[in-house]
């Protein structure tokens, strides 16, 4: 973990900026209140964390194992009590930071570094368990289905009794599983559930496939420095050139971190994969056109005004969600943004609460 997340964590503990919402930066200028809903908001079980420092049942034995146990054991142990504790630390930072609402997912890299047995009957550990604290505050917390895309069939099935039977809101799914993409036939069945159970499927950033790992390395650059963003980005583009999204037209794929630089890159992919112009790349619509119908973007871990604005103004307030990721970055920045991006309240009320609730049929 790099110092800066850690630095962000030790903050997260000791969060003093009063963010109820009301910036005091621009002056005389009030804006109004927000409910802020986090979408990116990670816990993990005891089991789990115990079962990553266990290498025989660990199959994809990578880099985010690596980059786990590059981090210095006193900050693993703080970040370890703070993803699995609900109550006594997170509700109070949660209160103290002005944050409504956490929709919960387990932490990178989920159930997909397990073998295929073991990493179901984790998922179904965490969600039976995730269950329970969105059961006991439901105004705080909703949750998103942790599956593991190494064993489709119980994936689906795990997704449809996180939504049926457990009323979780989406599902999460961090980037590849053992160098293998959503885009690749055998996780279609995923796809179609997603589609199906109309909840959005949310593609976490992990540290990048085997074959882009080299040059990730050297410079410890495998995290979030620079390979959860590649990694995640490189996702968004198979999604897209792939065609899958054309396949499952109903989609709903979210992508934290401002879009992993796709928002930037938006007009260079449009002039690069016009649908029809290279046999090799699938797509039926220009990229910027399945922003309109298939692709939303968090604010995760980006607390930067401009590229806020930029983001509003390339894809819409109206997909874009709010989020902290917690407990690897504090909350009070994200809750600035919103008062520091020159948006509108109807724009602020969007990005804070209403996008989610919508896509993700929070209640
Ligand atoms: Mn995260």
């Amino acid at each position: 973990m790099t110092i800066r997340r850690r630095q962000f964590l030790l903050a997260a503990a000791s969060v003093s900026v009063a963010a109820s919402g009301i910036s005091t930066a621009e002056g005389a200028q009030k804006k109004i209140p927000l409910r802020c809903v986090g979408v990116e908001e990670h816990f993990s079980i005891p089991e789990i964390v115990a079962a990553m420092r266990s290498a025989n049942r660990v199959y994809s034995n990578d880099l985010d194992i690596e980059y786990l146990y590059a981090t210095a054991p006193a900050d693993l142990a703080q970040t370890e009590a703070a993803l699995v504790d609900f109550e006594t630390l997170r509700l109070p930072a949660m209160d103290q930071a002005g944050v409504a609402k956490q929709v919960l997912s387990l932490t990178a890299p989920g159930v997909q570094v397990f073998k295929p047995d073991v990493a179901l009957e984790f998922a179904r550990l965490a969600n039976d368990r995730v269950a329970e604290v969105v059961k006991r505050h439901p105004d705080r917390f909703a949750a998103m289905v942790a599956l593991p895309p190494q064993d489709p069939q119980g994936a689906v099935a795990e997704m449809e009794r996180g939504i049926q039977k457990l009323g979780f809101n989406g599902f999460i799914i961090n980037s590849h599983t053992h160098g293998e993409y959503l885009d690749q036939a055998k996780f279609w069945p995923i796809l179609e559930a997603a589609q199906a159970l109309d909840r959005p499927i949310y593609i976490h950033p992990r540290s990048p496939s085997p074959a882009m790992a080299a040059p990730m390395t050297d410079y410890n650059m495998s995290g979030a420095l620079w390979g959860f963003g590649v990694e995640a980005g490189t996702h968004a583009v198979r999604l897209i050139a792939s065609g899958t999204l054309d396949r499952f037209p109903k989609l709903k794929v979210v992508f934290g971190h401002m879009g992993e630089a796709i928002p930037y890159w938006l007009s260079r992919l449009d002039i690069n994969a016009v649908p029809g112009a290279d046999s090799r790349i699938k797509n039926q619509l220009l990229p910027s056109e399945y922003f309109r119908r298939n692709l939303w973007i968090a604010v995760t871990g980006m607390p930067d005004p401009l590229v806020l604005q930029y983001c509003v103004k390339k894809i819409g307030a109206d997909r874009i969600l709010w989020s902290t990721d917690y407990p690897y970055a504090p909350a009070a920045p994200a809750v600035q943004l919103l008062d520091d991006a020159g948006l509108t309240d109807a724009q602020r009320e969007l990005i804070s609460h209403r996008n989610a609730e919508s896509i993700f049929h929070l209640t």
